[in-house]
């Protein structure tokens, strides 16, 4: 029997399921409808956001960090709404208004990043306000911390005004302390170190989506 031959009874006899989990374990998306997912980069323009002494403003870090997760969105058939596309200021009310206009279903995912004033602090965190958002921030959560072997620093609610106000499912990742030496410096050097941060976000996104 010819090699191609082979391969062939091979793919034939390949159970179904087994053929999408594997692809599910390699990190593909089925393409079974789309969501629209709103990213909203925080900070811009006149706000950096952070404290001074960060490795990367955190306005920078956001912006570079949510236009890899539209990418990766984008790429899986996902339809993305951006706050901000750009270095530019966005009040937060205009923010939640970007939710508000997405269909009842959208998912909003804030991308921020952490600072303190102990340069020892460092790790992930995940916010939601309502408990029905717990599940989103427990998947990009998971991820993010999986991916960067960094602290796992919880998943926690929190009172922010994109999260309280929003009536999407909504989340708010705080991907790593910019004040932070070593993790800081990661963020501010490493585009692969960003990427990696981004396909977290977008695996934990399409994880809720499909
Ligand atoms: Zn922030």
């Amino acid at each position: 029997m010819s090699e191609i031959s082979t391969q062939r009874r091979f793919w034939s006899c390949f159970p179904r399921v087994a053929c999408l989990a594997l692809l599910a374990a390699l990190g593909f998306s089925l393409p079974v409808g789309a969501a629209t997912i709103v990213l909203d980069p925080g900070h811009g323009g006149h706000d950096p956001g952070g404290i001074p002494g960060q490795r990367v403003s955190e306005k920078q870090a956001a912006l570079d960090v949510a236009l890899r997760v539209r990418a990766r969105l984008q790429a899986a058939g996902q339809k993305v709404v951006m706050t901000r596309s750009s270095d530019v200021f966005v009040e937060l009310s205009q923010r939640v208004a970007a939710s508000k206009r997405a269909p009842a279903k959208a998912l909003f995912v804030s991308i921020h990043f952490n600072s303190a004033p102990n340069r020892q602090a460092h790790g992930i965190e995940t916010y939601h306000f309502d408990a029905r958002s717990r599940r989103l921030a427990e998947a990009i959560h998971r991820r993010v911390v999986a991916a960067t072997g960094e602290e796992d620093r919880g998943v926690r609610r929190a009172r922010f005004y994109v999260l309280r106000t929003n009536r999407r499912t909504a989340v708010l990742a705080e991907l790593g302390f910019l004040t932070n030496p070593q993790e800081g410096g990661r963020v501010a050097r490493s585009s692969a170190y960003r990427q990696k941060l981004a396909n977290a976000v977008a695996s934990g996104v399409l994880s809720m989506v499909h």
